[in-house]
């Protein structure tokens, strides 16, 4: 795949299409102070991203909206230049619910829509103001819809313009086959967001999302931020693993840049978190360079089917 930094978007299924590297704002909120993500969006429109990557449970979408609303007014990008991409939490699966979440998050990030809304998990919790509710014994408590049912209501919420395009995360195949067998689909999903790097390098999934024109997006695609309070971090660090080190020397680039553009030219979106300025640049810098056949098998030889984010839930 020929990818410059000026091109670097794929087509989406209903003719949209999406940039290949995002920003993850996914941090801790007991342990980053406020404004870093709002900091960090800025930073990142200025370096040249225009892709990025929330949720309602991160409890930042509102700095996220008002980054991208300062460089709009700054008249450094306008929307339409930016692609952002919000989900559905599992506490609001119920079909009934969908719109009103979806019409809550444009709400804190103050714009009319979003590009690309997902279902975040295939599971449904309770629905309730409880964000992971649980019983008496520390169990979560599970709720049943119909995820059929949930995505009828997505698909309503693309035909009211609240969102561009569609898609879903966390997905296997036999859940994204449920959708797309629903009798009277109107759309299907375009992207599945999972986790996606060179030690879990999804071969079959990804083999299956081309064959049915899903673009996978890659989240954790750095090996995660190795915070044991939601990571398995029994998996050795994805970024000091020697091959993709002695890549990086190669081209002058880190592990981290050589396992981004791993992903990318293979048509994996990125989405690696940074909130940090430096790093939020050096992960845009993959478009300048290219690995080689034999370099893109060596790092896919790296595979250890291995989740860092292993969702106990
Ligand atoms: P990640 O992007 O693989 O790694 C983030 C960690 O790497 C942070 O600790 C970051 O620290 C560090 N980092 C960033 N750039 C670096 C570089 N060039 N060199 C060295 N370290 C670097 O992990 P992630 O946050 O798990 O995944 C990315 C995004 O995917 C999330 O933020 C979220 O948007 C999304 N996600 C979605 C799901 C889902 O279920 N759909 C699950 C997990 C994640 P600094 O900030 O200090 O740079």
């Amino acid at each position: 795949m020929n990818l410059s930094a000026e091109s670097h978007r794929i087509p989406l299924s209903d003719g949209n299409s999406i940039p290949l590297l995002g920003l993850g704002t996914y941090a801790d909120p007991q342990k980053t102070p406020k404004g870093s993500c709002l900091e960090a969006v800025k930073i990142a429109i200025d370096a040249g991203y225009r892709h990025i990557d929330g949720a309602f449970v991160y409890f930042n979408e509102h700095e996220v909206g008002q980054a991208i609303r300062e460089k709009i007014a700054e008249g450094k990008i306008k929307r339409e230049d930016i692609f952002y991409c919000g989900k559905l939490w599992n506490t609001c699966h119920p079909p009934e619910l969908v719109r009103p979440t979806l019409e809550k998050t444009l709400k804190i990030l103050q714009l009319d829509y979003v590009d690309l809304y997902i279902i975040e998990l295939p599971m449904a919790f309770k629905p309730g103001d409880a964000l992971y509710p649980k019983d008496e014994n520390g169990k979560f408590i599970y709720h049943e819809t119909d995820l059929c049912a949930t995505w009828e209501a997505l698909e309503a919420c693309k035909d009211a313009g609240l969102a561009k395009s569609i898609g879903v995360s966390n997905f296997n195949r036999r859940q994204l086959e449920m959708i797309m067998n629903k009798p009277g689909l109107k759309y299907k999903p375009v992207s599945n967001q999972v986790e996606c790097h060179p030690y879990f390098t999804q071969p079959k999934l990804l083999e299956f999302c081309r064959q049915h024109d899903i673009v996978i997006v890659g989240y954790s695609p750095l090996g995660t931020s190795r915070d044991e309070s939601w990571v398995n971090v029994s998996s050795p660090p994805l970024l000091k693993d020697p091959v993709l080190n002695a890549i990086g020397k190669k081209y002058n680039k880190t592990a981290a840049q050589i396992a981004l553009r791993f992903n990318v030219q293979r048509g994996v979106v990125v989405i690696p978190k940074s909130f940090n300025p430096q790093r939020i640049r050096e992960n845009f810098q993959i478009f300048d360079f290219s690995l080689t056949e034999k370099e893109m098998k060596e790092i896919e030889a790296l595979n250890k089917n291995v989740r860092y984010v292993e969702l106990l839930m």
